[in-house]
């Protein structure tokens, strides 16, 4: 891992901005959190005022203090400009996109993507005339080749979902740059504590604030953040589409965020030894983990990352599908849903078939991906090893 001082331009290290950025006692009769604001109306006191717009707050579809006090403790940790929160980790996706084209321009896609980002892109921005190319996710700066005068972003997810793969985003930024095209990093995965894109070059970063942020999966919340230039772009889209936030979610990402710091590096120690300790086992053929030394972008990660997330792959031995339902049915601890990021550990299979165009997934096996949460290691184990042993049996049939 690089050294990471974890000192912000204050001076302050992370810890302390999660703890203190963004909330305001003295403005809130000296409760120690921004409380929830509901509200659409903003109320003016006269016409000189109405006409002035130079309140903080002119309608409630533009913020409120609770988003406020969430944004500009996003934009600290990510050393941005500014961030607007908007309602899901997609709508950050869309959003962010959709800033950066007009009908006529063309964006590369990771081909290890989100895949309702990559349904987006073919569902919405084809739709209405900009061409959308997926590339090598290890592409690196020979992105450069696929770069036209058309291109005009270069969307990165570092590692990909499910996948995960690394990306090269400094030599990808340079090559994007070179021809005025914009670099958008969906963080997702390692979060601002572990992964800086926008140091590395990103122009716009983007987050699920479903899933690390609010940490308890109760709630649905994106982040925008960028450089100044980008900024304009981005916050006209947002207020013309109308995407909006209310108080209520803001205040579960703001108290999620709090303590941050203490679930991503419980989430990475647990996750590292569970991918390892799984690494060993019989009827897995690999473990997708760029933490781990046997990964192939691990010195990349290694290079650009200060740690790693909670969500890690393992490949099982080729089986019929009774042996997978075998394996996931009578998961005891590990339950099967969507989403991650939340205190309890998941497990679900993970198609890649239709959704890999550049580079197809040629990976024989089961693909699983893994959330790890907080409940004891060695009863996860357990559940794991027993999950294992009913897979073998029906895989031996
Ligand atoms: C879940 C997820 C999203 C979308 O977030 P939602 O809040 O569910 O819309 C985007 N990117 C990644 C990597 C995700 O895992």
């Amino acid at each position: 891992m690089s050294s990471n001082t974890n000192k912000n331009a204050d001076g302050l290290g992370t810890e302390t901005l999660l703890t203190h950025h963004g909330r305001a006692p003295e403005d809130q009769f000296g409760f120690v959190n921004t409380p929830v604001y509901r509200g659409s109306t903003v109320l003016f006191k006269t016409l000189a005022d109405l006409e002035a717009q130079s309140q903080p707050y002119l309608y409630g579809r533009a913020g409120n203090p609770t988003t406020t006090s969430v944004e500009a403790l996003i934009t600290k940790l990510e050393g941005a400009h500014a961030t607007r929160l908007v309602p899901s980790g997609l709508s950050s996706i869309t959003i962010a996109l959709l800033a950066c084209v007009e009908a006529g321009d063309e964006i590369l896609v990771t081909d290890s993507a989100y895949e309702p980002t990559r349904k987006f892109s073919d569902g919405i921005l084809q739709r209405f005339g900009v061409s959308v190319r997926y590339y090598d996710p290890r592409i690196g700066g020979a992105i450069s080749e696929l770069i036209g005068d058309r291109t005009k972003a270069v969307f990165c997810e570092s590692p990909g979902s499910g996948t995960f793969e690394i990306q090269d985003l400094p030599a990808i930024a340079a090559a994007a740059h070179a021809a005025g095209a914009r670099v958008v990093v969906d963080n997702s995965w390692a979060t601002p504590l572990y992964y800086q894109p926008l140091a590395l070059g990103a122009d716009i970063v983007v987050h699920a604030g479903t899933k690390m942020f609010v940490g308890h999966s109760d709630a649905f919340a994106g982040t925008i953040s960028t450089t100044e230039e980008c900024w304009p772009d981005v916050e006209r889209v947002r207020g013309l589409l109308g995407f909006y936030t209310s108080g209520d979610e803001a205040f579960l990402v703001a108290r999620g965020l709090r303590t941050l710091s203490i679930r991503m590096e419980a989430h990475c120690t647990r996750a590292v030894e569970l991918a390892g300790w799984l690494e060993g086992q019989d009827e897995v053929l690999r473990v997708l983990h760029p933490a781990l030394p046997s990964h192939p972008d691990h010195a990349l990660w290694r290079r650009d990352f200060t740690g790693s997330g909670s969500l890690f792959g393992i490949i099982l031995k080729p089986a019929p599908r009774a042996a997978l339902a075998a394996f996931l049915d009578d998961l005891q601890l590990f339950s099967m849903g969507f989403s991650w990021g939340g205190y309890e550990s998941l497990c679900v299979p993970f198609k890649t078939g239709s959704a890999r165009t550049a580079v197809p997934w040629e990976e024989q096996g089961t693909l699983l991906r893994l959330h790890i949460g907080f409940e004891d290691l060695d009863d996860l184990k357990s559940d794991l090893t027993a999950a294992i042993d009913r897979y073998r049996k029906i895989r031996l049939e």
